[in-house]
C-alpha cells in the first residue's frame, strides 16, 4: 500500500519535490517508506525528530515543519536538511550561530501566515521583507534563505484555499524578483488535503503526511 502511495505520488507530482511527514508514525513506518527510495521526510517537533534521526538510516534528509524555540535550535544543527518554519530574525542569528558552530550552512523557508486562523505561526510580507532588506548573506553567513513555505486554511472551500495559495505565489514572485541575489527558489505549498491545488498554483515543494501513510 505504502509503495503504491508513494509511487503514485511521485508520478502525479512529476518535478514538484515531495517531503513525507513522519510525525506521529513508527519507525517501522517510516523504514517501509524510505524503503521505497524515499529519501526527504519532514518532523514538526524537535524531540520527536532527535528520535528519528537517531533510529533511521543516515542518508535521510530532515525537514523541521513546526515551530521552532531558539533554544532547540542547538540540537537540531548538526543534521538537520532545511528549516521551514522560520518565522523571526531572531530565529535566523542562533541558526546562523549554531549553523557555524558545526560549520555548515543551513537551507532556510520563512514561514509566512496565508490563513485565516489565528493559531497559525508565520510572518506577513512586510516582516519577510524586513528580514529580505537586512542583507541576510552578510548578517547571517551560516543560512541560505530559500524560500517561503506557507499553509492554507483548513476548509472545504477551494476557492478560499486556491486565494490563499495564489497570494502566497505572487509574494514569492515578488520576493524573487527583487532579492535576485539570493537565488530562492523553493515554495513549499500544499498537503494531503491541498496538495493539488497548491501545485497548479506554482508549489515547488509539498509536505505530504496522510496521503502516504493512510490505504
Ligand atoms: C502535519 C503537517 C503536514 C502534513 O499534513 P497531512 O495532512 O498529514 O498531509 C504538512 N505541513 C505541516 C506544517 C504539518 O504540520
Amino acid at each position: 500500500m505504502l509503495a503504491e502511495n508513494i509511487t503514485r505520488l511521485r508520478q502525479e507530482l512529476g518535478h514538484v519535490e515531495l517531503v513525507v511527514v513522519s510525525k506521529y508514525r513508527s519507525i517501522d513506518e517510516i523504514k517501509s517508506v524510505y524503503d521505497c527510495g524515499q529519501r526527504k521526510f519532514g518532523e514538526n517537533r524537535v524531540q520527536a525528530l532527535l528520535e528519528r534521526v537517531e533510529a533511521l538510516p543516515k542518508d535521510i534528509e530532515w525537514h523541521l515543519i513546526g515551530h521552532l524555540q531558539t533554544n532547540k535550535v542547538k540540537y537540531i544543527a548538526p543534521m538537520i536538511s532545511m528549516i521551514q518554519s522560520v518565522d523571526s530574525s531572531r530565529l535566523l542569528d542562533e541558526i546562523d550561530k549554531q549553523a557555524a558552530r558545526y560549520k555548515r550552512k543551513i537551507d532556510c523557508l520563512l514561514q509566512c501566515h496565508i490563513a485565516e486562523e489565528e493559531t497559525k505561526f508565520g510572518l506577513n510580507r512586510l516582516e519577510c521583507i524586513e528580514i529580505l532588506d537586512s542583507k541576510p548573506l552578510e548578517k547571517w553567513p551560516h543560512v541560505q534563505i530559500r524560500g517561503l513555505m506557507g499553509m492554507a486554511t483548513n476548509t472545504d472551500d477551494t476557492n478560499k484555499i486556491e486565494n490563499e495559495f495564489k497570494g502566497l505565489k505572487s509574494l514569492f514572485d515578488e520576493l524573487r524578483a527583487t532579492y535576485k541575489e539570493l537565488n530562492l527558489d523553493t515554495l513549499s505549498m500544499g498537503m494531503s488535503s491541498d496538495y493539488g491545488i497548491a501545485v497548479q498554483q506554482g508549489s515547488t515543494l509539498v509536505r505530504i503526511g496522510s496521503k502516504v501513510f493512510e490505504s
